[in-house]
């Protein structure tokens, strides 16, 4: 594989800024440009070790001090012989260090190549490649430690449980198939049942979990909703626990979405303040309003706003039958004012309510109560195996299927060879998950959603 270079570190000035080379030629090609101060050469060093020094433009004129670290392959993050040149943290600088180190002949690597390159050489699995990026994206204590542990295996080892379940079933079937007559260990087709019932009942919780996971993982993506004035803005802000949102008492002001990232206890909230609901002439008005729309049919969560203060209308009863179908708080807001709407209407059509006044902030707190009950993260475990995405969840919805398929089968007599084809089937879902069976283009695709520099 050819030696690719790239910045590792953020995309602002900090302190230290870290070009990464991994490649066979990675030592050879850091020497080109690093004069170190003792009069070492990096192709000396050993795994693990350091030299102070300059890198050097081009021309031989100096660009920074730097500190240059080895790692010898397998030892290192991608698996290869990695340098990493550590100089001052400004965005220039770092710049020119990485443009040096392209002309002595590294290539450009692309998004997420490093982290390719790891799981191509065998360094982690595809779960916890992924994982990487959960980690980078982390927006809270609860998200980073799930993906901590999903980065140490903790899914990749639920899921090797499984699969051990599902290869010992085929194995027997595919005895049974090729030797009918031999003696071969008993293992009744019950007992067969049973082992694809227990690879089941593991699929369906892992698979449960999942809207779960989401919830602290990514983030569920959330709309708030409710005609215009009903306090969307304020109550936005209440999340977020800061001044966000233009807040104001003219109708129909927000008229664009903000997106925002509110944790509320284990939970993100992916949060979006949408324009009031109500039909509009304004032109621009009219276009929030799509996206508004837009943005709550594709929303996982929904927390729906009433104005007490004011009598119900027929925006309101339009909103309650929009969100009819959705994962939802009803949040009956202004219990500060005189109460002129009819809160029964509202308490009849939604599972999860919640009265607040969402200018006070001590309010927050119970509303966060509510919110992660729906949600169901007030229990979360990070520490238990968790799918992390979606295409994690579709393996083990293929497999699952398989799975079910299977026992049907065996229970209706099917023959063996075919039932034996369709746990081979689940088994590959999961090494899809895994990566072990994953096609170039999975991981591809995989890999592009990364940073450069990972
Ligand atoms: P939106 O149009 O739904 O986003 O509503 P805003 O958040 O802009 O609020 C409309 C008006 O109601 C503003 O003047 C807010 O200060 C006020 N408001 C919002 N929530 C409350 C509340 O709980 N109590 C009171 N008294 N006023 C509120």
């Amino acid at each position: 594989m050819s030696t690719v270079a790239a910045i590792s570190t953020g995309l602002s000035p900090g302190g230290i800024g870290i070009v990464r080379i991994s490649g066979e030629n990675a030592v050879e090609i850091a020497q080109k440009v690093f004069v170190s101060k003792n009069g070492r050469l990096l192709k000396d060093l050993r795994g693990y070790s350091a030299l102070l020094g300059s890198v050097k433009s081009e021309d031989g004129s100096p660009v920074d001090e730097v500190v240059a670290l080895v790692f010898r392959g397998p030892k290192s993050y991608t698996g290869e012989d990695v340098v990493e040149l550590n100089c001052h943290g400004g965005l220039f600088v770092t710049r020119q260090v990485l443009r040096s180190v392209l002309s002595a002949g590294a290539l450009p690597a692309p998004a997420g190549e490093f982290t390719k390159r790891a799981f191509l050489n065998g360094k982690m699995d595809l779960a916890s490649a992924e994982s990487v990026m959960n980690i980078i994206s982390s927006h809270s204590e609860q998200e980073t430690k799930v993906a901590f542990n999903t980065l140490e295996g903790a899914l990749s080892k639920k899921i090797a449980e499984i699969n051990h379940i599902l290869i010992s079933a085929s194995a027997s079937l595919a005895a049974w198939v090729d030797y009918p007559d031999d003696e071969i260990e008993e293992l009744t087709s019950g007992e067969l049942v049973e082992n694809l019932n227990t690879a089941k009942t593991e699929l369906e919780n892992l698979i449960s979990r999942f809207d779960t996971g989401k919830a602290v993982i990514g983030g569920v993506r959330t709309a708030i909703v409710g005609k215009p004035n009903v306090g969307k803005s304020t109550l936005m802000n209440l999340l977020l626990g800061e001044e966000r949102s233009i807040v104001t008492s003219v109708e129909g002001t927000t008229r664009d979405i903000v997106e925002e990232t509110a944790v509320i206890g284990a939970a993100t909230l992916r949060l979006a303040d949408t324009a009031g609901l109500r039909t509009s002439d304004d032109e621009v008005e009219k276009i929030g309003v799509d996206k508004a729309k837009k943005w709550l049919e594709s929303a996982d969560f929904v927390l729906a706003v009433f104005d007490l203060s004011r009598p119900l209308t027929n925006e309101d009863s339009d909103i309650i039958s929009l969100v009819k179908n959705k994962k939802c708080v009803a949040i009956l807001n202004k219990a500060d004012l005189e109460q002129k709407a009819d809160k029964n209407v509202i308490i009849q059509n939604f599972s999860d309510c919640v009265e607040i006044s969402a200018k006070n902030s001590e309010d927050r707190q119970k509303l966060c109560e509510v919110i992660e009950k729906v949600l169901e993260t007030a229990d979360f475990d990070p520490s238990v195996a968790s799918l992390v995405n979606a295409r994690q969840k579709s393996c083990c919805e293929n497999a699952l299927s398989d799975i079910k398929q299977a026992i049907c089968d065996l229970e209706n007599g099917v023959t063996l060879d075919a039932v034996n084809v369709t746990v081979d089937s689940a088994i590959d879902s999961l090494l899809v998950l895994t990566g072990e069976k994953a096609s170039d283009s999975i991981i591809n695709e995989i890999f592009s959603r990364f940073c450069v520099g990972k």
